[in-house]
Parts: structure tokens; sequence; C-alpha cells
């Protein structure tokens, strides 16, 4: 099959976030040359941790793409792509994968799936991709056709992190000097308030709704996530009721989550919600309500007060992890 497969690499601090790599590895497996995509003021300095997942890494560099512009940085994507002609052009499902996808694909009239939770070769080398529709309640299995580039937003956690390779070349191109008068202009950064853990890319997520009761009832989901090593999520309900940020909530008006494990304290599972967190692959449900209808989309359900089981659980998790 003709042509390399992009992965426009998602800074973070001085390396790159963890599905950018998912995704280069996922690039990897389908064959073919895997470049690696780095945008920003000095995105050379981000090449050793995309290089050793990639045969060449193209460094893009600009003070304008420094702030995460995706008008600016679509706009330098898609000169690079009319020039150099990728088979695909990866991102992660990120708000800014998914942001700066969307406007390349208008820029270069591309196919573009976004929020794709599988990505493979079809019969005739076409790649082929799988993502969520109807909320969640079933699976489109979408073939590109034409020459592409295709353009596709991988959902985190779908594939394994790669382990690291021989490290690729590295390429630095300067962008275009008027790039500046683009807008839109960052005018301020604040950090997302939440625990140490990222809920896109959390393993393990404890998510919380009405049924903690209150603020002070995340307490209980923070001590199980902490044993696990994971993330808090909430339901809207949660959010709605101000015990939690927005940027916790999970469900078709909050975050998409595949973490590999969910768990759920209170949340009676309403199709909203699950929407978020369709593709987690182990659920978890704790509810006092036998006929919740979390249950009936739980690995394992936990019928019970939650004030007693989710501590017990913590408990018993933290003790297996100090063996
Ligand atoms: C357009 C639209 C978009 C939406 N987007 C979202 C979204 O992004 N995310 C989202 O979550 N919702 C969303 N919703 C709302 C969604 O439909 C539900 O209303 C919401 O998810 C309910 O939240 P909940 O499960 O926390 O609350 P409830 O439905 O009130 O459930 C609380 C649960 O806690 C259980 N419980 C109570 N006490 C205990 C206890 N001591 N121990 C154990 N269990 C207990 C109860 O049995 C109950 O099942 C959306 C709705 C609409 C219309």
């Amino acid at each position: 099959m003709a042509g390399a497969i992009w992965v426009v690499a998602e800074p973070r601090g001085d390396a790159v976030r963890r599905v950018s790599l998912e995704a280069l590895g996922r690039a990897a497996a389908l064959g073919g040359e895997t470049v690696a995509v780095l945008l920003g003021a000095d995105a050379a300095a981000t090449a050793p941790a995309v290089a050793p997942h990639a045969t060449r890494v193209l460094a893009v560099e600009h003070p304008t793409l420094a702030d995460a512009s995706s008008t600016a940085q679509a706009r330098v994507l898609a000169e690079l792509a009319r020039t150099r002609a990728p088979r695909a052009i990866l991102a992660g499902a990120t708000a800014w994968g998914r942001d700066l996808l969307a406007r390349l694909a208008a820029r270069l009239g591309a196919g573009y799936v976004p929020d794709a939770v599988e990505l493979s070769a079809g019969a005739d080398g076409q790649l082929e991709a799988v993502r969520p529709v109807l909320g969640g309640r079933a699976y489109a299995r979408l073939a590109f056709r034409g020459d592409g580039p295709w353009l596709v937003a991988l959902r985190p956690n779908a594939y394994p992190a790669p382990a690291p390779g021989a490290a690729g070349t590295v390429e630095r191109l300067a962008a275009p000097e008027d790039l500046a008068a683009l807008p839109p202009r960052v005018v301020e950064r604040k950090a997302a308030a939440g625990g140490p853990v990222d809920l896109a890319e959390a393993d393990a997520i404890v998510a919380a709704g009405r049924g903690v009761r209150g603020p002070e009832g995340f307490a209980i989901a923070e001590q199980l996530a902490a044993a696990l090593g994971g993330a808090v999520g909430a339901s809207r309900a949660a959010v709605d009721a101000g015990w939690r940020d927005h940027a916790a909530q999970v469900g078709k008006s909050g975050r998409t989550v595949a973490p590999r494990l969910y768990v759920a304290l209170g949340i009676s599972g309403a199709v909203h919600h699950r929407m978020g967190m369709d593709t987690a692959r182990t659920v978890v449900v704790i509810n006092q309500d036998a006929n919740a209808p979390f249950f009936k989309h739980a690995d394992y359900g936990l019928v019970g007060d939650l004030f007693q089981l989710a501590p017990a659980l913590a408990e018993e998790i933290r003790k297996l992890r100090e063996k």
C-alpha cells in the first residue's frame, strides 16, 4: 500500500499524550511508513518522545503553532499533505484532535471518521474504521474510497501504546511566515480541575452519580480511584448539582472515555450516560436498586449501599496491591 500514515501528535509538556503513541502503534501495525507530525514553536524538542515509535518525525515550527490554534495548525497540515500525499492522517479523538481533523477534512475535502474504536486495512488495501453510532447502540464499519488522505480520530485506549523501537529520522520544517495573522488567538490557559490521572486516558475510572448524595460523597469515589490508580468521573446529575466540575462528566453531553475498568457508583445507567463509556472493557456497577438499568450493561454488579461497598472494595484492593 502506497503512502505514509501520519499521526499528528498532541503535545503534553515535554512529551505527547498517550493516545498519540497508541495511534502511532496502530499506524505501524497497518504497514508502510509511519510519520509522527509535531507542531509548535520548538516542535523538534518533543521529537525524542515520538521518534522511537515512528519511521520519520516531521517537526513543523512556528510560534503561532504553539498556541494550539487549530486554524493555523490545519492550514499548515493541509499544505503539507497536498505536497507529500500521505495515505492517512490520524490524531487522538480528544477535543484537540477532533477539532483539528474536522478543520483539516474541510480544507482537503477529505473523508473523516471521528471517534474510531478500530482501524484496519480492508481486503483492497483501503483503510476501514469502526465507530459507535446511535448513541453507542450499534457500530458502523466505514471503508474509505478514493486516494485519500483519509482522516481518522482514534479513541484513547482503543489500542495499546507500542514498545519503543529504533528512532526514526527527524525533519525540521519552518511554517509560512504569515501564519501569525490567523485567528483565533489563545489568551489564557487554565488547568482543568481533577485528579492526577487524565480521564480520557485513564485505565480505570470510578464514576459517581446522584447516589453519592453530595460533594462529600465523591471522597468515596476518590478513595476507590486512588486504590485502582485511576481517575474520577461523574454523571450529569452530579455535575448539574454542582458536586463536580463539568470536565469530569461522562456521557452524551460530557466526555467519552474508554478505560479498561469502569466502576459506576450510584449511577442509574441512563443511555445518555452510557454513550460516554460504552467501549469500557469491564464495567462494575454498584447500586442499591437491583432494577437499575446499568446492571443490564455491567460485567459485574453489586446490589447494595455504595457507602458500605465502595470503601470495602477499596480496602480489599489496597491489601491485594500491598502483597
Ligand atoms: C440531551 C441529554 C444529554 C445528557 N447527557 C448526559 C451525560 O453526558 N452524562 C450523564 O451522566 N447524563 C446525561 N444526561 C442525563 C441522563 O439522562 C440521566 O438523567 C443522568 O445520567 C442521571 O444521573 P444519575 O444516574 O447520577 O442519577 P439518577 O438517575 O438519579 O440515579 C441515581 C442512582 O443512584 C442509586 N443510589 C442512590 N443511593 C444509593 C446508595 N446509597 N448506594 C447505591 N446506589 C444508590 C439509585 O438507585 C439510582 O439508580 C443527559 C440527558 C439528556 C436529555
